[in-house]
């Protein structure tokens, strides 16, 4: 199921789709916003703006995107299938594994049984295969949800749809703004702190109306926006994470994206961080050495960037749910070295 959500896709995440050969098809389906704005969530007013588009590519070496996530997994799916058509199988999900001299053999639920030289397990938050490599800590609810939704622009007020990414503050609750497929859909993303999540599941369909009731006191901006939802478009989402882990390879088995460091979204960096991985990790395979080394070389180079995005995502609640705090100190000290970080070079 492709869900509509929208996805920023920072500069870190942008160069490595350049580096990957997508550059030019991410470009044309991504929108660039020109200003990261923050806003108060009642009256509007003005508490930071931030250049996007004329310092990203100027001061990063990459531009920072918003895209619709079914645009990007398009733009890789195009990719990997013109690169070798048999390359994805769907609808198998992963049971077992086990090591065996040089080959990995894994099991699906479908009773399809599959072997390899190494085995990537990139099965998200709630990853089998990292129950089975490193035992089971349950993610941990990090007393945050998020709504997320998707409405077409047309109809809005013109003061909605604005080019720009738009942050609205509040105490315990913001929302996040953006246009994408050319601006002609918004995607938000409402977090409010919580006590628990109640729901079944770590996500699920929710109503629009709920979103409404919760933000009833914010400004009629963000109420004419959730209130334009369409019926089907609004998901709800538990915020959960993990202690970082100490490793995550073992033998010819290794991790990567969520299922080895999910982490709060307040950065938008979990599917960056997904994408650093793949870049890090096709070019360990590539060097000298056993199969088992590279990985572990993988490991240790995204380990310490990983651990520390972990980190900064957990701080970056304040910069969002306090109204008070100076902004663009806060924003600055955690940009620059996550921003400018190149997956294709790092020494390994
Ligand atoms: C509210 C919210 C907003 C976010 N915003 C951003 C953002 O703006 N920018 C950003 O970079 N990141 C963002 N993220 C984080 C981002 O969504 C994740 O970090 C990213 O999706 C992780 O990618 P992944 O491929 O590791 O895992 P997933 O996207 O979770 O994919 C895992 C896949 O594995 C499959 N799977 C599960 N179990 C098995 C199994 N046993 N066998 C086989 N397959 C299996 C699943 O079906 C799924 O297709 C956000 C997250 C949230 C919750």
């Amino acid at each position: 199921m492709k869900l509509a959500l929208g996805s920023c896709s920072p500069p870190n995440a942008v160069r490595c789709y350049e580096h990957l050969g997508v550059g030019d098809a991410l470009s044309a389906v991504a929108v660039e916003p020109e200003e990261s704005v923050y806003r108060r969530f009642d009256t509007a007013e003005e508490m930071l703006r931030a250049p996007l588009r004329s310092k990203m590519l100027a001061t990063y070496g990459a531009r920072y995107f918003h895209v619709h996530r079914a645009d990007l997994l398009d733009c890789l799916l195009n990719a990997v299938s013109s690169n070798d058509p048999d390359a994805i199988a769907t609808g198998h999900v992963l049971s077992s594994f086990e090591e065996t001299g040089d080959r990995v053999f894994a099991q699906f639920e479908n009773g399809v049984a599959a072997d390899g030289d190494v085995l990537i397990a990139c099965d998200g938050i709630h990853s089998v295969a990292r129950g089975i490599l490193v035992g089971d800590d349950s993610p941990r609810f990090t007393g945050q949800f998020a709504w997320r939704g998707m409405v077409p622009s047309e109809g809005l007020p013109a003061s909605v749809v604005e080019p720009n990414s738009v942050s609205w503050l509040g105490e315990r609750k913001h929302i996040i703004q953006y246009g994408v497929r050319g601006r002609q859909f918004i995607n938000y993303v409402a977090i409010v702190a919580s006590d628990e999540w109640t729901e079944e599941g770590w996500n699920c369909r929710a109503s629009a109306s709920d979103v409404v009731d919760a933000f009833a006191d914010w400004h009629p901006d963000v109420l004419a926006l959730i209130a334009a939802t369409p019926e089907d478009g609004c998901y709800k989402w538990g915020l959960f994470d993990r202690e970082p882990l100490d490793n995550w390879t073992k033998g010819r088995v290794t991790l990567l994206g969520d299922a080895a460091h999910p982490m709060l979204p307040f950065m938008a960096q979990g599917s960056a961080m997904a994408v650093e991985d793949a870049v890090v990790l096709a070019r360990a395979l590539a060097e000298d050495g056993t199969a088992s080394e590279n990985l572990r070389r993988y490991e240790n180079v995204r380990r310490h960037r990983t651990n520390g995005i972990i980190k900064k995502s957990r701080q970056a609640t304040s910069l969002y749910q306090r109204l008070t705090g100076d902004k663009s100190e806060q924003r600055a000290t955690n940009l620059d070295d996550v921003y400018g970080y190149d997956a294709t070079k790092i020494v390994l």
